[in-house]
């Protein structure tokens, strides 16, 4: 099937399959592609152009993947949703953190280049689009407002729901699930801003950049990237991670077609 480019089209990015459950069933006019053994789901979402797709764990992924979507599907801008662990003590478990930049915590060509640096690129930072940002974060602080309206008293009590919050900030990215606390403080010591760790935003935030893309990382924390990390770590995304994300995502783009209207 030839695939027709849809003007202002998003681009939503998953890891793992666990992470996008029961978004698809709000995609209309579904159209499935596959391409470099990936499906993409090419729709619409609350009126919006989109295409969702799995890009599987880590920055490889993740980068041919963002690469497909950018000239396969004319995408204009990206979003990845996800679980994350916590590198910060302030955030706990069901948190929520919304990157306003991306790191590779993995790249290391010292002392050739600063350690982090993307070597001949002069960055070690991405930023994200400041607009897009803050619109995730609305879509956000609403979705914890209606919390209850989601989840079960028992949901809440089983997995600690009962003061769920966001922050923005710094999250790292690297071909590491992080789950050992002395290569988490040894990484907060070199970054004290940070807020998660992760597999893969700042590979996504680095083919954007090359290409002006905007693009934005939402993740729910859902270990503290120490030992305890790997705990109860699928329910976790099925039953909290997945609802947190069509919620938060239904509620971006029904709010920017208000905007629009
Ligand atoms: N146990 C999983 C593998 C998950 S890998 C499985 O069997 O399928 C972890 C995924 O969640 C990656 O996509 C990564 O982006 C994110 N993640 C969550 N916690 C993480 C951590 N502590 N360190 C690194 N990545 C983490």
């Amino acid at each position: 099937m030839s695939i027709s480019i849809k003007p202002n089209t998003t681009g939503l990015i998953f890891a793992m399959r666990e992470e996008q459950e029961g978004l698809q069933n709000f995609i209309s006019n579904k159209k499935v592609h596959h391409i470099a053994k990936r499906e993409f789901i090419q729709g619409e979402f609350y009126g919006h152009p989109i295409v969702m797709v799995l890009a599987g764990i880590g920055k490889v992924a993740a980068a041919s993947t963002t690469n497909l979507l950018i000239h396969h599907f004319g995408v204009t801008q990206l979003i990845l949703s996800g679980v994350a662990g916590a590198a910060d003590p302030s955030l706990k478990v069901g948190d929520i953190v919304i990157a306003d930049a991306l790191l590779q915590h993995d790249m290391n060509a010292s002392p050739l280049f600063p350690r982090f640096e993307i070597p001949l690129t002069g960055k070690s930072r991405f930023l994200v689009d400041k607009n897009l940002q803050e619109a995730l974060q609305n879509a956000t602080s609403q979705f914890i407002q209606t919390m209850p309206a989601h989840f079960s008293a028992s949901q809440i009590e089983e997995f600690q729901l009962q003061t769920v919050k966001t922050r923005t900030g710094l999250i790292a990215s690297g071909d590491q699930f992080i789950h050992d606390s002395h290569v988490l403080s040894e990484l907060k010591q070199a970054l004290p801003d940070l807020l998660a760790v992760e597999m893969e935003g700042a590979a996504i935030a680095q083919v954007c950049d090359e290409q002006n893309l905007q693009f934005a990382i939402l993740r729910t924390i859902s270990d503290s990237a120490d030992e305890t990390a790997d705990v109860d770590f699928l329910s976790f995304v099925k039953n909290v991670a997945a609802p947190y994300s069509l919620e938060i995502l239904k509620n971006y783009f029904e709010n920017r077609k208000i905007q629009i209207d």
